[in-house]
């Protein structure tokens, strides 16, 4: 019998399959296939969840805490969240403005659709996270791209303001930002949410990365902003990469009841709660010991300052230095032109299917002539990531 075509519908149709994630598959291929493959693509930290917040997972489970708790996740955690925001950033949330979803993601992903109409114009740094543009077509919503590319990739209210239309109901930030490992400093951070306000807009920021800043920069949050800016701004929060644990899928949202009321709405309707267990290793994680954050940190600190100037060593390659994150975004274009490619995709290409290197184009990220490369992987595999492009770049012009 033939296969009946299956008759997408439009909204799914309008969806791109992450092209991140398309990396991540083809890389398992390669090694599938036997190819020692240097994997510098992963958007995840390469250490294992702490100790503690495993063993709260297993107590969890040991003690039959498996059922069903309420969408919005139980209250130890929500009350965990705003301990942490208040010790951190000396921020007030009650925890009926708070709200556990699975990951980051799905704060975005409610948030956005508990906002949006269809044609409301949604203003998003250029580059950016591949999901937001996706979420927001999701949506139906107007992207509007704000380039960072002239000031050094670091979004600034001005151009925020320039970007400022009567249609925009929507500000997405992401600092420290992935791909570009950009921190927006504290005092533009304000005067960015100040231009978005006083314009009407509302605001979410993705502070997925927020303990993940190098000195002398310091995490910063929306958490600290004045009550009037908190008033119209949602914090998508997570503890993936925090606390190494992509996998358990724990994030959080934190910002004003109604908005975190409709995202519970849509979360009761699609996913319910996030994982029991894992929210009970989630309240380990936030109210235990932190050092592993710092530890984690140094670690990723030691790995940006051997890969930056090794890239920079690499004729072609221009590296600016992230200040937070765990992402190298470097220009690539001299590059890509001396080897004979047309674009970071191509280049992105041959290194994946020539060298067995493993990282994503720019262009993914709306940022053509760069490429991502992620430093949470050992010192060992950034060497000889280095060492392979170095040889790539040889092998072509030679
Ligand atoms: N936001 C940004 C900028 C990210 O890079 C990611 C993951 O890579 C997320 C959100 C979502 O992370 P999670 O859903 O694991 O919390």
């Amino acid at each position: 019998m033939g296969e009946t075509a299956f008759p997408v519908s439009a909204r799914a149709q309008a969806t791109r399959f992450s092209s991140v994630a398309a990396v991540v598959a083809a890389a398992e291929r390669l090694r599938a296939q036997g190819v020692d493959v240097i994997d510098l693509g992963a958007g995840e930290p390469d250490f294992a969840t702490p100790e503690h917040i495993k063993a709260a997972a297993k107590r969890a489970l040991d003690e039959n805490f498996t059922k069903y708790t309420a969408a919005s996740g139980i209250l130890a955690l929500r009350e965990a969240i705003c301990a942490r925001a208040a010790e951190d950033f000396g921020a007030r949330y009650d925890p009926a403005q708070c709200t556990v979803t699975v990951g980051g993601k799905q704060v975005i992903f409610n948030a956005v659709l508990a906002l949006i109409n269809p044609g409301d114009e949604v203003l998003l740094e250029q580059p950016c996270w591949v999901s937001f543009p996706e979420i927001v077509n999701f949506a139906e919503g107007r992207l509007v791209p704000v380039a960072t590319e002239e000031t050094d990739f670091h979004l600034t209210a001005e151009a925020v303001r320039r970007a400022i239309t009567p249609r925009s109901k929507l500000l997405i930030l992401n600092s420290p930002s992935n791909p570009t490992g950009r921190v927006i400093a504290p005092a533009e951070f304000s005067k960015i949410v100040e231009v978005a306000v006083e314009a009407g807009l509302w605001v979410i920021s993705d502070e997925c990365y927020v303990q993940l800043v190098y000195p002398p920069g310091a995490p910063f949050s929306a958490a600290a902003l004045p009550e009037e800016l908190r008033a119209r701004t949602l914090i998508a929060g997570s503890l993936s990469k925090t606390y190494a644990m992509t996998g358990w899928r724990v994030g959080f949202a934190l910002g004003p009841r109604e908005w975190v009321g409709e995202v519970i709405k849509i979360q009761s309707q699609s996913t319910s709660n996030v994982t029991s267990i894992a929210q009970k290793a989630a309240v380990a994680a936030l109210t235990g010991p932190q050092q592993a954050v710092g530890e984690m940190l140094a670690e990723y600190r030691r790995r940006r300052d051997y890969l930056v100037p090794a890239l920079n060593e690499i004729p072609g390659i221009v590296c600016g230095e992230p200040e937070g994150a765990f992402y190298a975004f470097p220009d690539v274009r001299g590059l890509t032109r001396a080897c004979g490619f047309e674009n970071s995709k191509q280049l992105a290409d041959a290194l994946l299917n020539d060298y067995g290197v493993v990282l994503t184009a720019g262009s993914a990220f709306g940022g053509e002539g760069f490429l991502r490369l992620s430093y949470a992987t050992s010192l060992g595999a950034l060497e000889e990531g280095v060492a392979r492009i170095r040889r790539m770049h040889l092998d072509r012009t030679s």
